[in-house]
Protein backbone atom coordinates (compact mmCIF):
# COMPACT_ATOMS: atom_id res chain seq x y z
CA UNK A 1 0.00 0.00 0.00
CA UNK A 2 1.51 3.22 -0.74
CA UNK A 3 0.19 4.94 1.94
CA UNK A 4 -2.75 4.99 4.18
CA UNK A 5 -5.07 2.60 4.21
CA UNK A 6 -3.59 -1.13 3.70
CA UNK A 7 -6.38 -3.11 5.96
CA UNK A 8 -9.15 -1.36 4.40
CA UNK A 9 -7.10 -2.54 1.00
CA UNK A 10 -6.21 -6.11 1.80
CA UNK A 11 -9.68 -6.65 3.10
CA UNK A 12 -11.14 -5.65 -0.14
CA UNK A 13 -8.51 -7.54 -1.70
CA UNK A 14 -9.14 -10.65 -0.44
CA UNK A 15 -6.64 -13.18 0.84
CA UNK A 16 -4.14 -13.56 -2.51
CA UNK A 17 -2.87 -10.06 -1.79
CA UNK A 18 -2.90 -10.26 2.04
CA UNK A 19 -0.07 -13.11 1.43
CA UNK A 20 1.38 -10.78 -1.58
CA UNK A 21 1.56 -8.24 1.35
CA UNK A 22 1.99 -10.46 4.43
CA UNK A 23 6.18 -9.21 4.93
CA UNK A 24 5.55 -5.42 3.88
CA UNK A 25 6.20 -2.82 6.11
CA UNK A 26 3.61 -0.65 6.23
CA UNK A 27 3.39 3.42 6.31
CA UNK A 28 1.03 4.99 8.68
CA UNK A 29 -1.35 7.20 7.49
CA UNK A 30 -0.69 11.01 7.45
CA UNK A 31 -3.73 11.98 10.04
CA UNK A 32 -1.59 9.58 12.68
CA UNK A 33 1.80 11.47 12.44
CA UNK A 34 1.50 14.98 13.34
CA UNK A 35 4.33 17.37 12.85
CA UNK A 36 6.23 19.40 15.63
CA UNK A 37 7.62 22.50 15.30
CA UNK A 38 10.44 22.76 13.23
CA UNK A 39 11.32 23.56 9.03
CA UNK A 40 9.30 20.67 7.89
CA UNK A 41 6.34 21.95 9.66
CA UNK A 42 6.82 25.44 8.67
CA UNK A 43 7.14 24.16 4.97
CA UNK A 44 3.39 22.05 5.20
CA UNK A 45 1.72 25.00 7.14
CA UNK A 46 2.99 27.62 4.43
CA UNK A 47 2.62 25.32 1.44
CA UNK A 48 -1.25 24.93 2.28
CA UNK A 49 -1.72 28.96 3.04
CA UNK A 50 0.19 28.82 -0.88
CA UNK A 51 -2.21 26.54 -2.28
CA UNK A 52 -5.30 28.36 -0.89
CA UNK A 53 -4.53 31.26 -2.79
CA UNK A 54 -5.30 29.20 -6.47
CA UNK A 55 -8.52 29.66 -7.55
CA UNK A 56 -10.23 26.29 -8.04
CA UNK A 57 -12.78 27.06 -10.75
CA UNK A 58 -9.84 27.93 -12.93
CA UNK A 59 -8.21 24.84 -12.27
CA UNK A 60 -10.86 22.65 -13.04
CA UNK A 61 -11.82 24.93 -16.29
CA UNK A 62 -10.47 22.40 -18.63
CA UNK A 63 -12.29 19.60 -17.28
CA UNK A 64 -15.79 21.21 -17.39
CA UNK A 65 -14.73 22.64 -20.96
CA UNK A 66 -13.57 19.24 -22.53
CA UNK A 67 -17.15 17.69 -20.68
CA UNK A 68 -19.09 20.25 -22.63
CA UNK A 69 -19.79 22.38 -19.77
CA UNK A 70 -19.42 26.24 -18.88
CA UNK A 71 -16.19 26.66 -17.06
CA UNK A 72 -16.75 28.91 -13.99
CA UNK A 73 -13.39 30.22 -14.11
CA UNK A 74 -10.59 30.90 -16.99
CA UNK A 75 -8.49 28.79 -18.16
CA UNK A 76 -5.16 29.64 -16.75
CA UNK A 77 -2.74 30.17 -19.62
CA UNK A 78 0.54 28.90 -18.63
CA UNK A 79 1.91 25.54 -20.35
CA UNK A 80 -1.21 25.62 -23.01
CA UNK A 81 -1.67 22.35 -23.69
CA UNK A 82 -1.48 20.26 -20.60
CA UNK A 83 -4.80 21.56 -19.28
CA UNK A 84 -5.71 19.96 -16.22
CA UNK A 85 -2.31 18.45 -15.44
CA UNK A 86 -2.37 21.21 -12.37
CA UNK A 87 -5.80 20.52 -11.22
CA UNK A 88 -4.85 16.46 -10.72
CA UNK A 89 -2.33 17.42 -8.49
CA UNK A 90 -3.66 19.66 -6.73
CA UNK A 91 -6.45 17.56 -6.10
CA UNK A 92 -4.14 14.90 -4.25
CA UNK A 93 -2.61 17.68 -2.45
CA UNK A 94 -6.19 19.08 -1.13
CA UNK A 95 -6.72 15.24 -0.15
CA UNK A 96 -3.15 15.21 2.27
CA UNK A 97 -4.35 18.22 4.02
CA UNK A 98 -8.23 17.19 4.12
CA UNK A 99 -6.75 13.50 5.85
CA UNK A 100 -4.95 15.42 8.56
CA UNK A 101 -8.61 17.44 9.23
CA UNK A 102 -8.00 20.48 7.78
CA UNK A 103 -11.25 21.65 7.03
CA UNK A 104 -10.46 24.60 4.09
CA UNK A 105 -9.10 21.38 2.07
CA UNK A 106 -11.71 19.29 3.31
CA UNK A 107 -14.27 21.68 1.62
CA UNK A 108 -12.15 22.25 -1.81
CA UNK A 109 -12.16 18.47 -2.30
CA UNK A 110 -15.52 17.98 -1.97
CA UNK A 111 -15.98 20.41 -4.16
CA UNK A 112 -13.70 19.41 -6.53
CA UNK A 113 -15.18 15.48 -6.92
CA UNK A 114 -18.48 17.27 -7.19
CA UNK A 115 -17.47 19.20 -10.31
CA UNK A 116 -15.58 16.11 -11.79
CA UNK A 117 -18.10 13.90 -11.14
CA UNK A 118 -20.38 16.27 -13.12
CA UNK A 119 -18.05 16.20 -15.83
CA UNK A 120 -18.00 12.39 -15.78
CA UNK A 121 -21.86 12.05 -16.27
CA UNK A 122 -21.44 14.80 -18.82
CA UNK A 123 -18.87 12.50 -20.89
CA UNK A 124 -21.27 9.63 -20.20
CA UNK A 125 -18.62 6.77 -20.73
CA UNK A 126 -16.20 6.98 -17.61
CA UNK A 127 -13.28 9.47 -18.86
CA UNK A 128 -12.82 13.05 -17.10
CA UNK A 129 -9.61 14.81 -18.38
CA UNK A 130 -8.68 18.30 -19.36
CA UNK A 131 -6.80 17.31 -22.40
CA UNK A 132 -7.26 19.44 -25.29
CA UNK A 133 -8.81 18.01 -28.47
CA UNK A 134 -9.44 14.78 -25.93
CA UNK A 135 -12.10 13.47 -27.39
CA UNK A 136 -10.12 12.97 -31.09
CA UNK A 137 -7.13 12.15 -29.79
CA UNK A 138 -8.19 8.79 -28.00
CA UNK A 139 -10.73 7.83 -30.40
CA UNK A 140 -8.13 7.62 -33.21
CA UNK A 141 -5.90 5.54 -30.74
CA UNK A 142 -9.17 3.47 -29.44
CA UNK A 143 -8.99 2.64 -33.27
CA UNK A 144 -5.12 1.79 -33.55
CA UNK A 145 -4.05 4.93 -35.56
CA UNK A 146 -1.35 5.95 -33.38
CA UNK A 147 1.58 8.94 -34.02
CA UNK A 148 4.13 8.77 -30.87
CA UNK A 149 7.18 10.78 -29.80
CA UNK A 150 8.99 10.98 -26.96
CA UNK A 151 6.45 14.23 -26.00
CA UNK A 152 3.90 13.99 -28.54
CA UNK A 153 1.03 12.05 -29.27
CA UNK A 154 -1.71 12.16 -31.87
CA UNK A 155 -0.95 16.25 -32.27
CA UNK A 156 -1.58 16.06 -28.40
CA UNK A 157 1.02 17.11 -25.99
CA UNK A 158 1.80 13.94 -23.81
CA UNK A 159 -2.14 13.09 -23.39
CA UNK A 160 -1.71 10.04 -21.01
CA UNK A 161 1.12 12.19 -18.73
CA UNK A 162 -1.58 14.99 -18.23
CA UNK A 163 -4.31 12.54 -17.87
CA UNK A 164 -2.24 10.64 -14.86
CA UNK A 165 -2.79 13.09 -12.61
CA UNK A 166 -6.64 13.04 -12.88
CA UNK A 167 -6.33 9.13 -12.04
CA UNK A 168 -3.70 10.12 -9.16
CA UNK A 169 -5.74 12.62 -7.92
CA UNK A 170 -8.75 10.69 -7.47
CA UNK A 171 -6.57 7.33 -6.22
CA UNK A 172 -5.07 10.07 -3.39
CA UNK A 173 -8.77 11.46 -2.28
CA UNK A 174 -9.58 7.77 -2.22
CA UNK A 175 -6.74 6.47 -0.60
CA UNK A 176 -6.17 9.55 1.85
CA UNK A 177 -9.58 10.60 2.82
CA UNK A 178 -11.15 7.46 2.16
CA UNK A 179 -13.76 9.09 -0.70
CA UNK A 180 -16.22 6.33 -1.86
CA UNK A 181 -16.85 9.09 -4.43
CA UNK A 182 -13.49 9.24 -5.84
CA UNK A 183 -13.31 5.50 -5.26
CA UNK A 184 -16.24 5.42 -7.78
CA UNK A 185 -14.98 7.72 -10.11
CA UNK A 186 -11.85 6.20 -10.76
CA UNK A 187 -13.05 2.49 -11.10
CA UNK A 188 -15.48 4.38 -14.02
CA UNK A 189 -12.49 6.34 -15.50
CA UNK A 190 -10.12 2.93 -15.07
CA UNK A 191 -12.70 0.76 -16.59
CA UNK A 192 -13.26 3.85 -19.71
CA UNK A 193 -9.06 3.47 -20.20
CA UNK A 194 -9.47 -0.85 -20.24
CA UNK A 195 -12.36 -0.18 -22.77
CA UNK A 196 -10.18 2.28 -24.89
CA UNK A 197 -7.12 0.10 -24.83
CA UNK A 198 -8.99 -3.48 -25.47
CA UNK A 199 -8.80 -3.58 -29.08
CA UNK A 200 -4.42 -2.57 -29.48
CA UNK A 201 -2.31 -5.12 -29.76
CA UNK A 202 0.57 -5.24 -27.32
CA UNK A 203 2.69 -3.66 -30.42
CA UNK A 204 0.45 -1.23 -30.59
CA UNK A 205 0.69 -0.57 -26.32
CA UNK A 206 4.50 -0.32 -27.04
CA UNK A 207 4.41 1.79 -29.65
CA UNK A 208 2.02 4.75 -27.83
CA UNK A 209 3.93 4.38 -24.62
CA UNK A 210 7.19 6.12 -26.18
CA UNK A 211 5.23 9.00 -25.61
CA UNK A 212 5.49 10.31 -21.69
CA UNK A 213 2.86 8.98 -19.87
CA UNK A 214 3.64 9.50 -16.20
CA UNK A 215 2.84 6.75 -13.51
CA UNK A 216 -0.01 5.35 -15.31
CA UNK A 217 1.26 1.83 -14.76
CA UNK A 218 1.52 2.95 -10.94
CA UNK A 219 -1.72 4.01 -10.23
CA UNK A 220 -3.50 1.11 -12.18
CA UNK A 221 -1.73 -0.80 -10.18
CA UNK A 222 -2.79 0.88 -6.88
CA UNK A 223 -6.49 0.69 -8.51
CA UNK A 224 -5.97 -3.62 -8.56
CA UNK A 225 -4.81 -3.29 -4.78
CA UNK A 226 -8.02 -0.60 -4.02
CA UNK A 227 -10.08 -3.10 -5.74
CA UNK A 228 -8.47 -7.13 -5.64
CA UNK A 229 -9.69 -7.04 -9.31
CA UNK A 230 -6.59 -8.79 -11.37
CA UNK A 231 -7.90 -6.70 -14.93
CA UNK A 232 -6.62 -3.56 -13.35
CA UNK A 233 -3.08 -5.30 -12.71
CA UNK A 234 -3.12 -6.88 -16.36
CA UNK A 235 -3.65 -3.29 -17.34
CA UNK A 236 -0.90 -2.19 -15.22
CA UNK A 237 1.11 -4.45 -16.63
CA UNK A 238 0.13 -3.40 -20.80
CA UNK A 239 1.02 0.22 -19.42
CA UNK A 240 4.57 -1.12 -18.18
CA UNK A 241 7.24 0.28 -21.41
CA UNK A 242 8.88 -2.87 -21.91
CA UNK A 243 11.83 -0.51 -23.51
CA UNK A 244 13.06 0.38 -19.78
CA UNK A 245 11.32 -2.79 -18.11
CA UNK A 246 13.52 -5.33 -20.13
CA UNK A 247 16.71 -3.73 -20.20
CA UNK A 248 16.54 -2.38 -16.00
CA UNK A 249 15.21 -6.40 -15.49
CA UNK A 250 18.31 -7.77 -16.79
CA UNK A 251 21.03 -5.42 -14.93
CA UNK A 252 21.63 -3.28 -18.26
CA UNK A 253 21.84 0.73 -17.59
CA UNK A 254 20.09 2.74 -20.76
CA UNK A 255 19.62 5.76 -18.91
CA UNK A 256 22.35 7.97 -20.78
CA UNK A 257 20.66 11.31 -21.75
CA UNK A 258 17.19 9.39 -21.28
CA UNK A 259 14.39 11.33 -20.29
CA UNK A 260 14.83 11.84 -16.34
CA UNK A 261 11.40 12.26 -15.71
CA UNK A 262 9.92 10.08 -18.06
CA UNK A 263 11.58 7.09 -16.55
CA UNK A 264 10.91 7.24 -13.20
CA UNK A 265 7.35 7.38 -12.75
CA UNK A 266 7.78 4.04 -15.13
CA UNK A 267 9.80 3.12 -12.35
CA UNK A 268 7.27 3.71 -9.18
CA UNK A 269 5.09 1.81 -11.40
CA UNK A 270 7.13 -1.41 -12.00
CA UNK A 271 7.92 -1.64 -8.17
CA UNK A 272 3.76 -1.45 -7.50
CA UNK A 273 3.25 -3.85 -9.83
CA UNK A 274 5.80 -5.76 -8.12
CA UNK A 275 4.49 -4.96 -4.69
CA UNK A 276 1.17 -6.54 -5.30
CA UNK A 277 2.30 -10.18 -6.43
CA UNK A 278 3.30 -8.87 -10.21
CA UNK A 279 6.14 -11.04 -10.71
CA UNK A 280 9.50 -10.78 -10.38
CA UNK A 281 10.74 -8.90 -13.38
CA UNK A 282 8.94 -5.72 -12.12
CA UNK A 283 10.87 -5.95 -8.74
CA UNK A 284 14.06 -6.64 -10.56
CA UNK A 285 13.63 -3.63 -12.85
CA UNK A 286 12.65 -1.30 -10.41
CA UNK A 287 15.93 -2.09 -7.45
CA UNK A 288 18.24 -1.79 -10.38
CA UNK A 289 16.55 1.60 -12.12
CA UNK A 290 16.72 2.46 -7.94
CA UNK A 291 20.66 1.98 -7.29
CA UNK A 292 21.83 2.98 -10.89
CA UNK A 293 20.22 5.85 -10.83
CA UNK A 294 20.97 6.67 -6.85
CA UNK A 295 24.46 5.25 -6.83
CA UNK A 296 25.48 6.53 -10.41
CA UNK A 297 23.71 9.92 -11.55
CA UNK A 298 22.37 11.67 -8.37
CA UNK A 299 24.40 14.36 -6.68
CA UNK A 300 25.25 15.14 -3.17
CA UNK A 301 21.91 16.69 -2.88
CA UNK A 302 19.84 14.03 -4.45
CA UNK A 303 18.98 15.43 -7.29
CA UNK A 304 19.68 13.80 -11.06
CA UNK A 305 19.43 15.58 -13.97
CA UNK A 306 20.54 18.60 -16.40
CA UNK A 307 18.08 19.77 -19.07
CA UNK A 308 15.69 17.17 -17.69
CA UNK A 309 17.20 14.24 -18.65
CA UNK A 310 20.20 11.37 -16.99
CA UNK A 311 24.00 12.40 -17.56
CA UNK A 312 26.17 9.89 -18.77
CA UNK A 313 29.13 9.21 -16.52
CA UNK A 314 31.11 11.30 -18.60
CA UNK A 315 28.98 14.32 -18.91
CA UNK A 316 28.88 15.02 -14.92
CA UNK A 317 30.92 18.39 -15.55
CA UNK A 318 27.84 19.30 -16.97
CA UNK A 319 25.76 19.44 -13.54
CA UNK A 320 28.03 21.89 -12.26
CA UNK A 321 27.99 24.23 -15.87
CA UNK A 322 24.39 23.83 -16.97
CA UNK A 323 21.69 26.22 -16.11
CA UNK A 324 18.81 23.81 -15.83
CA UNK A 325 19.86 21.99 -13.01
CA UNK A 326 18.26 18.35 -11.19
CA UNK A 327 14.11 18.97 -11.38
CA UNK A 328 12.50 18.60 -8.62
CA UNK A 329 9.71 15.98 -10.25
CA UNK A 330 12.67 13.74 -10.79
CA UNK A 331 13.06 13.84 -6.72
CA UNK A 332 9.11 13.69 -5.68
CA UNK A 333 9.05 10.32 -7.71
CA UNK A 334 12.21 8.98 -6.93
CA UNK A 335 11.12 9.40 -3.21
CA UNK A 336 7.89 7.59 -4.08
CA UNK A 337 9.88 4.42 -5.69
CA UNK A 338 12.20 4.81 -2.46
CA UNK A 339 9.14 4.40 0.16
CA UNK A 340 7.96 1.37 -1.99
CA UNK A 341 11.34 -0.51 -1.78
CA UNK A 342 11.24 0.60 1.69
CA UNK A 343 8.20 -1.31 2.14
CA UNK A 344 9.34 -4.16 0.34
CA UNK A 345 12.55 -4.94 2.40
CA UNK A 346 13.15 -1.99 4.81
CA UNK A 347 16.82 -1.41 4.36
CA UNK A 348 18.26 1.37 6.09
CA UNK A 349 20.32 2.37 2.63
CA UNK A 350 16.73 3.40 1.27
CA UNK A 351 16.21 5.78 4.17
CA UNK A 352 19.25 7.56 3.90
CA UNK A 353 18.82 8.47 0.54
CA UNK A 354 15.43 9.88 1.71
CA UNK A 355 16.41 12.01 3.83
CA UNK A 356 19.44 13.47 1.66
CA UNK A 357 16.91 14.11 -0.92
CA UNK A 358 14.37 15.68 1.40
CA UNK A 359 15.99 17.93 3.77
CA UNK A 360 18.51 19.23 0.72
CA UNK A 361 16.58 19.17 -2.71
CA UNK A 362 12.87 19.08 -1.56
CA UNK A 363 12.75 20.92 0.97
CA UNK A 364 14.73 23.97 -0.86
CA UNK A 365 12.61 23.73 -3.66
CA UNK A 366 9.98 25.62 -1.38
CA UNK A 367 10.04 29.36 -1.10
CA UNK A 368 10.57 29.63 2.91
CA UNK A 369 8.72 32.99 2.57
CA UNK A 370 6.12 32.84 0.08
CA UNK A 371 5.80 29.15 -0.41
CA UNK A 372 6.30 28.99 -4.34
CA UNK A 373 7.78 26.59 -6.07
CA UNK A 374 10.91 25.45 -7.77
CA UNK A 375 11.35 23.82 -11.46
CA UNK A 376 15.25 23.26 -11.55
CA UNK A 377 17.83 23.15 -8.94
CA UNK A 378 21.07 23.67 -10.71
CA UNK A 379 24.82 23.14 -9.03
CA UNK A 380 25.86 26.32 -10.82
CA UNK A 381 28.07 28.46 -8.95
CA UNK A 382 26.33 32.13 -8.22
CA UNK A 383 23.34 30.80 -10.28
CA UNK A 384 19.75 31.99 -9.08
CA UNK A 385 16.66 29.67 -9.06
CA UNK A 386 13.09 30.77 -10.09
CA UNK A 387 10.00 30.27 -7.82
CA UNK A 388 6.15 30.14 -9.04
CA UNK A 389 3.45 32.34 -7.98
CA UNK A 390 -0.11 31.21 -7.83
CA UNK A 391 -2.28 31.84 -10.26
CA UNK A 392 0.14 32.81 -12.67
CA UNK A 393 2.98 30.13 -13.17
CA UNK A 394 2.19 26.84 -13.98
CA UNK A 395 5.01 25.44 -15.68
CA UNK A 396 6.52 21.63 -14.20
CA UNK A 397 7.48 21.15 -10.76
CA UNK A 398 4.52 23.55 -9.68
CA UNK A 399 2.05 20.44 -9.30
CA UNK A 400 4.35 17.72 -7.90
CA UNK A 401 5.12 20.92 -5.49
CA UNK A 402 2.08 20.91 -4.54
CA UNK A 403 2.13 17.77 -2.69
CA UNK A 404 5.68 17.27 -2.34
CA UNK A 405 5.33 19.68 1.58
CA UNK A 406 1.64 18.33 2.54
CA UNK A 407 3.34 14.57 2.95
CA UNK A 408 5.90 14.96 5.07
CA UNK A 409 4.92 12.82 7.90
CA UNK A 410 4.91 9.90 5.45
CA UNK A 411 7.89 8.35 6.13
CA UNK A 412 9.41 9.74 8.96
CA UNK A 413 8.02 5.87 11.01
CA UNK A 414 7.27 2.59 9.62
CA UNK A 415 6.31 -0.51 10.77
CA UNK A 416 5.80 -4.09 10.50
CA UNK A 417 4.00 -6.28 12.89
CA UNK A 418 5.62 -5.06 16.31
CA UNK A 419 8.50 -3.11 14.80
CA UNK A 420 8.14 0.52 14.91
CA UNK A 421 10.86 2.21 12.30
CA UNK A 422 12.70 5.53 12.65
CA UNK A 423 13.80 6.35 9.81
CA UNK A 424 13.69 9.83 9.72
CA UNK A 425 14.83 12.46 12.28
CA UNK A 426 12.27 14.76 12.11
CA UNK A 427 10.04 16.50 15.32
CA UNK A 428 6.55 14.71 15.22
CA UNK A 429 4.35 12.95 17.57
CA UNK A 430 3.18 9.39 16.20
CA UNK A 431 0.18 7.99 17.28
CA UNK A 432 0.60 3.87 16.26
CA UNK A 433 -2.86 2.75 16.89
CA UNK A 434 -2.44 -0.91 16.13
CA UNK A 435 -0.58 -0.95 18.78
CA UNK A 436 -2.24 1.63 21.41
CA UNK A 437 1.40 3.91 21.49
CA UNK A 438 2.28 7.48 21.06
CA UNK A 439 5.94 8.35 20.10
CA UNK A 440 6.87 11.87 20.46
CA UNK A 441 9.99 13.05 18.83
CA UNK A 442 12.04 16.04 19.91
CA UNK A 443 14.36 17.05 17.66
CA UNK A 444 15.57 20.31 16.40
CA UNK A 445 18.17 18.31 13.98
CA UNK A 446 20.11 19.12 11.79
CA UNK A 447 20.87 22.02 14.16
CA UNK A 448 21.67 19.70 16.70
CA UNK A 449 23.21 16.40 15.71
CA UNK A 450 20.67 14.40 18.25
CA UNK A 451 16.93 13.50 18.72
CA UNK A 452 14.85 11.94 21.92
CA UNK A 453 12.03 9.86 21.24
CA UNK A 454 9.34 8.96 24.43
CA UNK A 455 7.23 6.61 24.66
CA UNK A 456 3.47 7.46 25.67
CA UNK A 457 1.09 4.43 26.52
CA UNK A 458 -1.50 3.09 28.86
CA UNK A 459 0.14 0.22 29.88
CA UNK A 460 3.59 -1.50 29.33
CA UNK A 461 4.14 -2.58 25.58
CA UNK A 462 6.77 -5.03 24.52
CA UNK A 463 7.80 -3.90 20.64
CA UNK A 464 10.95 -3.27 18.92
CA UNK A 465 12.43 -0.07 17.93
CA UNK A 466 14.34 0.35 15.03
CA UNK A 467 16.15 3.21 15.02
CA UNK A 468 18.34 3.93 12.09
CA UNK A 469 22.50 4.34 12.04
CA UNK A 470 22.73 7.19 9.10
CA UNK A 471 25.15 6.33 6.83
CA UNK A 472 26.49 9.52 7.97
CA UNK A 473 27.40 8.73 10.93
CA UNK A 474 30.90 6.51 11.72
CA UNK A 475 31.04 3.03 13.15
CA UNK A 476 31.01 3.25 16.50
CA UNK A 477 29.70 7.03 16.85
CA UNK A 478 26.08 6.38 17.20
CA UNK A 479 25.24 6.75 20.99
CA UNK A 480 21.91 5.86 22.46
CA UNK A 481 20.70 6.78 25.67
CA UNK A 482 17.90 5.42 27.43
CA UNK A 483 16.07 6.66 30.72
CA UNK A 484 19.75 8.61 31.18
CA UNK A 485 21.39 5.47 31.01
CA UNK A 486 23.85 4.03 27.84
CA UNK A 487 22.85 1.74 25.95
CA UNK A 488 25.09 -0.67 24.44
CA UNK A 489 23.84 -1.53 21.06
CA UNK A 490 26.26 -3.18 18.08
CA UNK A 491 25.33 -0.76 15.09
CA UNK A 492 27.18 -0.31 11.63
CA UNK A 493 26.52 2.68 9.10
CA UNK A 494 23.47 2.63 6.66
CA UNK A 495 21.91 -0.18 9.24
CA UNK A 496 18.77 0.04 12.11
CA UNK A 497 19.84 -0.19 15.83
CA UNK A 498 16.64 -3.05 17.66
CA UNK A 499 16.03 -2.44 20.88
CA UNK A 500 12.93 -4.26 22.14
CA UNK A 501 11.91 -3.98 25.34
CA UNK A 502 9.16 -3.57 27.37
CA UNK A 503 8.66 -0.26 27.42
CA UNK A 504 7.00 1.66 29.66
CA UNK A 505 4.82 5.45 29.42
CA UNK A 506 7.50 7.93 29.77
CA UNK A 507 10.43 5.77 28.26
CA UNK A 508 13.28 8.37 27.32
CA UNK A 509 15.58 7.51 24.25
CA UNK A 510 17.89 9.88 23.14
CA UNK A 511 20.04 9.45 19.89
CA UNK A 512 23.31 11.25 19.50
CA UNK A 513 24.23 11.48 15.56
CA UNK A 514 27.86 13.04 15.84
CA UNK A 515 27.88 14.45 11.94
CA UNK A 516 31.47 14.60 10.25
CA UNK A 517 32.02 16.57 6.70
CA UNK A 518 32.71 14.23 3.95
CA UNK A 519 33.45 14.78 0.15
CA UNK A 520 32.21 13.00 -2.91
CA UNK A 521 33.15 12.48 -6.23
CA UNK A 522 30.91 13.76 -9.24
ZN1 LIG B 1 8.88 18.82 -13.10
Amino acid sequence: MRSSNPLKAMVVAGFSLLSAMAFAARSFPLDQVRLLEGPFKHAQDLNLEHLLQYDVDRLLAPFLKEAGLTPKGRLYPNWAGLDGHIGGHYLSAMAMYAARGDSAAKERLAYMLDELEACQTAHGNGYIGGVPDGPRIWSEIARGDIRANAFGLNGGWVPWYNLHKIFAGLYDAWDYTGSEQARRMLVDLCDWCGRLVSDLSDEQMQSMLVAEHGGMNEVLANVYQMTGEKKYLDLAKRFSHRQLLDPMAGGRDILDNMHANTQVPKAVGFQRIAECGGGQQYAKAAAFFWHTVVENRTVAFGGNSRREHFPSAHSAMEMIEERQGPETCNTYNMLKLTEGLHRMQPQARYADYYERALYNHILSSQHSEHGGYVYFTPLRPRHYRVYSKPNAAMWCCVGSGMENHGKYGAFIYSHQDDELYVNLFIASELKWRENGVHIRQDTSFPEQAKTMLTVLTDSPKRFTLKVRHPQWVQAGQLRLTLNGRSWLAQSKPSSYVSIERLWQNGDRLEIDLPMHTTTEQL
